[in-house]
């Protein structure tokens, strides 16, 4: 759909509202009481009335609505804008762009988003062939206080780390093959923040992210050494000269080079806690690079999802 003929056809907060309930009702409204998928609709509260037990469900619930006082439009305008571009947009644009008052409720709004996209992502794992390496992404935090009270709270930048993976297939036909290119191409791509480089924080977090059946490519860091109980092979090495690091490793280094640019560029001063959600984004959107249109749908599937804010059992 084009730019123009949605912003007309969802001009105001009745056709946004109806659109999602047309969204809900097609993936089918479930009584949380006695599961009966029959109901009535309650215009006036927005809600469904089970036939059977009269139990209510509300146009919000179980969404990434829920306990959210923002109007539909300002949601579903949302949704489709985070869809729109591989760029995306900070709060304060999307601010702008919305026409809304306040800065706080887009920005817990966008996080709400970013953090179903994530927990979506979570319901697949990476298989076949994995380049796995730790970044390093610049991120902020408030320096604790030196006693309590104590004001101004200063804030200090710091790196988080993260284990980024990336699964890659071998370009068969020699056409394709380009002097110089690597031999594979990227495919998916998973991003996870970790509180530090070690061999139990790296091994829960691979077990996460990867298939028992994967071939998987690092260092020769030490973090990396329990991988060899996790997935079927575990290929170290060690490259001592750095300018070949990105021969060894091509994927992995350009997801990660990708992303900083990303961050540095759109979201400044990304504290420590919603790191994750920002890779989040840039990894669905990755996963999703080929979707086109499609991604708006896909991303509305994902946030109307009862488990939008819970992870996917595998
Ligand atoms: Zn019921």
């Amino acid at each position: 759909m084009k730019l123009s003929e949605f912003f007309s056809q969802y001009a105001d907060n009745s056709s946004c509202k109806l659109f999602f309930k047309q969204k809900k009702e097609e993936a089918g409204v479930i009584c949380s009481t006695c599961g009966s998928a029959h109901h009535y609709w309650i215009e006036k509260e927005s809600r469904w009335r089970c036939k059977n037990c009269g139990k209510g469900t509300s146009l919000k619930t179980g969404t990434v609505m829920e306990n959210s006082n923002l109007d539909y439009k300002v949601w579903l305008w949302a949704l489709y804008l985070m869809s729109l571009t591989k760029k995306g947009f900070s709060a304060l644009e999307m601010q702008r762009l919305i026409g809304h008052s306040r800065y706080e409720p887009i920005w817990l709004l966008m996080q709400k988003i970013r953090i179903s996209m994530g927990h979506r992502d979570d319901s697949y794992q990476l298989d076949a062939f994995i380049e796995m390496d730790e970044g390093f992404f610049e991120g902020h935090r408030k320096k604790e206080e030196a006693c309590p009270g104590a004001k101004p709270v200063k804030e200090l930048d710091r790196q988080v780390k993260a284990i980024v993976a990336v699964s890659a297939a071998p370009i068969t036909n020699q056409e394709e093959q380009k002097k110089g290119k690597p031999g594979s191409k990227p495919k998916y791509l998973k991003m996870s923040v970790v509180s530090g480089l070690n061999k139990v924080e790296v091994s829960r977090e691979a077990e996460k992210m990867i298939k028992k059946s994967a071939t998987v490519l690092t260092d020769g860091r030490r973090c990396y050494a329990g991988l060899q109980d996790i997935c079927r092979v575990h290929e170290v090495i060690v490259v001592k000269d750095k300018t070949e690091v990105s021969k060894v490793f091509p994927w992995v280094h350009t997801a990660i080079s990708n992303a900083k640019k990303k961050l540095l560029g759109l979201h400044h001063h990304v504290k420590d806690e919603y790191m994750q959600n920002y890779l989040s984004e840039f990894c669905y959107k990755f996963n999703r690079r080929y979707f086109g249109e499609k991604l708006f749908d896909r991303l509305l599937i994902t946030v109307m999802a009862k488990s939008w804010y819970q992870p996917y059992s595998k």
